[in-house]
């Protein structure tokens, strides 16, 4: 079947898996990215044939002609999300339907055949399905899951393309607070921006990685974790980091994050919004000024800043660095809102507490 909300995946089991106790030996220990589980799902979109050719087979390379498009024009989206081992033994994934809907988003933006949202979330059950012996069971681990598409025509004109290979990959990833809740020391970029109005910011696609690259890197020299991106414009306002979103705490109990446009609609943000409201925060989008921010560390009134995304959950930052010096957010000490969300969210997250929302999807 093909073009319509529905496909049938051809399932060929990997006649090679890691032996088990290699995968354990693996899985002891896997950082974030570098270890990988038996399968993959790859599926191809033709123009005039729609999707087809769904399957679940085992991860290898994807052979590539050096003409094919992605490699010259960079039309490339993609997701990530996590599979939980849910406190109950069940698995579980999180808001999985608001990956889907932004992949159709994304895929638009690019000038993509968009993927049926029922196929996206099919995928990562079959996926999940046959590599659940990847899911860390460990508090904190999870199978991290990269759906991605790429235009696969072999064709060097500048227009979109007419072939389309979508892939899901999982990898095995540790808590990103493994050794400890350590509050992330962050660069103002005085030189790089990351998305000007009208462009691809709110798109997850490769290409806006690759243009952050340069940036973070610089951070690194200057000893920080991560970058803070300001706007394109006025290169007054604080947009994003280069995969995380931010929140600012005030002392009256109000928090702000910066409004939607030309930042990456991250769903942990959604759902830190939706969170915050429920504990009786006032939380505004709006546009938050750099000097605004250095303004309210230094007079007390901003009491914490965190970054949020689906990676790391949610991480406190705790000193902004920028050519003119560096300022800290109460004493750079992660604060009590910002652990507080992330404990709420990390509780419904594994099934610790009531999913008042529908966020939490099973696999059977
Ligand atoms: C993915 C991403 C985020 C976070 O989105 P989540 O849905 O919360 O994981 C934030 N910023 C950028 C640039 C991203 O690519």
């Amino acid at each position: 079947m093909s073009g319509g909300d529905k496909l049938d995946f051809e399932i060929r089991p990997n006649p090679q898996p890691v032996a088990a106790a290699e995968r354990a030996a693996l899985m002891a220990n896997p950082g974030f990215g570098r270890v990988f589980t038996d399968h993959m799902v790859t599926i191809r979109y033709a123009e005039g044939k729609g999707w087809y050719d769904a399957r679940v087979e085992a991860r290898g390379p994807i052979p590539m002609d050096p003409a094919t498009a992605v490699l010259h024009y960079a039309q490339e989206i993609f997701e990530g999300l996590k599979a939980y081992q849910a406190v109950d033994g069940g698995i579980t994934m999180f808001r999985p339907d608001a990956n889907a809907a932004r992949f159709a988003d994304s895929a638009q933006r690019m000038a993509m055949a968009p993927l049926p949202e029922q196929v996206f979330l099919d995928s990562l059950h079959h996926l999940i399905d046959i590599d659940r012996a990847w899911i860390p069971s460990g508090e904190g681990g999870s199978l991290y899951l990269r759906p991605f598409m790429f235009g696969s025509e072999v064709f060097l004109g500048v227009r979109p393309a007419n072939e389309y290979l979508y892939v899901v990959i999982a990898s095995p990833v540790e808590s990103y607070f493994s050794s400890g809740v350590k509050p992330l020391t962050v660069w103002a970029s005085p030189t790089y921006t990351r998305a000007a109005p009208g462009g691809t910011g709110a798109a997850k696609c490769g290409g806006n990685y690759a243009s952050s690259l340069i940036a973070k890197a610089q951070a690194a020299e200057n000893d920080c974790d991560d970058v803070i991106f300001l706007d394109a414009v006025e290169r007054r306002y604080v947009d994003e980091m280069s995969g995380m979103n931010i929140f600012f705490v005030y002392d009256d109990g109000t928090l702000a994050t910066p409004t939607l446009g030309t930042i990456l609609p991250g769903i942990t943000r959604e759902s830190v919004l939706t969170l915050a409201r429920e504990a009786g925060h006032q939380v505004v989008e709006r546009q938050v000024g750099f000097d605004e921010w250095r303004a309210d560390a230094a007079s007390g009134r901003l009491r914490e800043v965190f970054a949020c995304g689906t990676a790391a959950v949610i991480t406190p930052i705790g000193t902004v660095r920028h050519p003119g010096g560096e300022f800290a957010i109460a004493g750079g000490e992660p604060g009590s809102v910002t652990m507080g969300l992330r404990q709420t969210l990390v509780d419904i997250q594994r099934g610790r507490t009531e999913d008042t929302h529908g966020w939490v999807h099973r696999i059977a």
